[in-house]
């Protein structure tokens, strides 16, 4: 038996509630192994910026400091829009976040059952057997951090923003891929720009060695990004492992999840290299969707994605994949036995938010 110890941020919108749902969950798995959670809640984004006057407060850091994971929910909303884009709810609390702990390595899987098919926007006949594929992001790096400048040229404005990798980012994202794989079916498919950026004809070199030297076991193949993009709609399933840069992942982690249907189903984890007090990797584990403010507040969101999420902490951060696989398997089963919430009901009378969870947890 062991002791648990994360961060809680619901933040905004439906966050509280299906974080609240994903709590449940989460504590009847863990009453079933004989492991106990101890973890504190936290203000993050728009609440943070209503009750402390900044989006990630000193405290929630701290608590986050002292944990082993972050379970974080969704922050934004309509509120706080006007804000500058710096003081803007996401970007003022999940890049810091990101940034304090090293997250480098976003990891999205695409899991579409055969039976929420018609929750793709793509022909069922493209995936009868559902989708199953796993995209993994570089988050730190990139053009989303490289210097930025606006000046004035010849009478009128210019801007520029740096793309910059080094060998070791590049390699670092690909020993997450390689490793990822091999609890796969073994392919990882690379995604660059090689035919025009620099930084992609390093990310292809320096991919291609390190896979040589440290995954020879592995099937690496190499994309362009703009043919990735038109791949994964074409056969998603043609994948078992993609990675790519931070701005290539930004895009297409969110066209996978919208082949993939609800943004209510897609969970994520981003890691880094941090341990945490089990030796194992410290993480921050979040639903792919935002904070649905045109749902929010009637109980009706879907709490898979954040279930999902608290699964993939118990198996990164503490080592529990067991009981990570059950509660997947409990969430499968819940859906597959017609249990849905509004976003993935088709036809079957929806369930709410709380309704869905306790179908969860009767299934563990
Ligand atoms: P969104 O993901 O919140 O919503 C898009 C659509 O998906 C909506 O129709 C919504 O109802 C639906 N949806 C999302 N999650 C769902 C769930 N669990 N159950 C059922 N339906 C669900 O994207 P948006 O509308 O572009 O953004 C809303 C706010 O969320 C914005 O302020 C944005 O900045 C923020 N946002 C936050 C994060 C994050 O916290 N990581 C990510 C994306 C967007």
């Amino acid at each position: 038996m062991a002791t648990f110890k994360f961060a809680v941020l619901p933040g905004d919108g439906i966050g509280p509630e299906v974080m609240g749902a994903a709590l449940d969950v989460l504590e009847k798995a863990c009453e079933k192994s004989g492991d106990e959670l101890s973890f504190s809640t936290h203000d993050v984004g728009g609440i943070a910026i209503d009750n402390f006057g900044t989006a990630l407060p000193d405290s929630t850091l701290e608590a986050c400091r002292r944990s082993d994971a972050i379970l974080f929910g969704s922050v934004g909303g309509p509120k706080w829009e006007h804000l500058p884009p710096k003081e803007q709810p996401e970007r003022a609390a999940l890049l810091p976040l990101r940034k304090a702990f090293k997250l480098f390595a976003n990891v999205r899987p695409g899991l579409l059952y055969p039976q929420l098919a018609d929750a793709s926007p793509l022909k069922n006949e493209r995936i009868p057997d559902g989708i199953d594929i796993v995209c993994i992001r570089e988050l730190t790096g990139g053009i989303y951090f490289g210097e930025k400048k606006t000046w004035a040229e010849n009478g009128e404005t210019a801007a520029s923003d740096t793309m910059l990798y080094r060998v070791s980012e590049i390699e670092r994202i690909a020993d997450v891929a390689g490793r990822t794989a091999m609890g796969r079916k073994g392919k990882v498919c690379s995604i660059d720009k090689a035919n025009v950026l620099e930084t992609s004809v390093l990310w292809r070199k320096t991919v291609s060695q390190y896979f040589k030297t440290h995954f020879p076991q592995i099937e690496l193949t190499h994309l362009y990004v703009d043919n990735a993009a038109m791949q994964l709609v074409r056969n998603p399933n043609q994948f078992d492992v993609f990675f790519t840069e931070n701005m290539f992942g930004d895009i297409l982690s969110d066209e996978m999840a919208v082949v993939c249907g609800s943004l209510g189903m897609l969970c994520s984890a981003s890691l880094g290299d941090i341990q945490n007090s089990l030796g194992l990797k410290f993480g921050l584990y979040e639903p792919a969707g935002g904070s649905a403010p045109d749902i929010a507040g009637q109980g009706i969101a879907n709490p898979c994605a954040q279930i999902l999420s608290a699964a993939m902490m118990m198996r990164h951060s503490f080592g529990r994949g067991d009981t990570a696989a059950m509660i997947e398997s409990a969430v499968r089963r819940a859906v597959c036995d017609g249990f849905r919430t509004a976003d993935i009901a088709f036809g079957k009378k929806p369930v709410s938010t709380t309704d869905m969870a306790r179908a969860v947890i009767e299934r563990l």
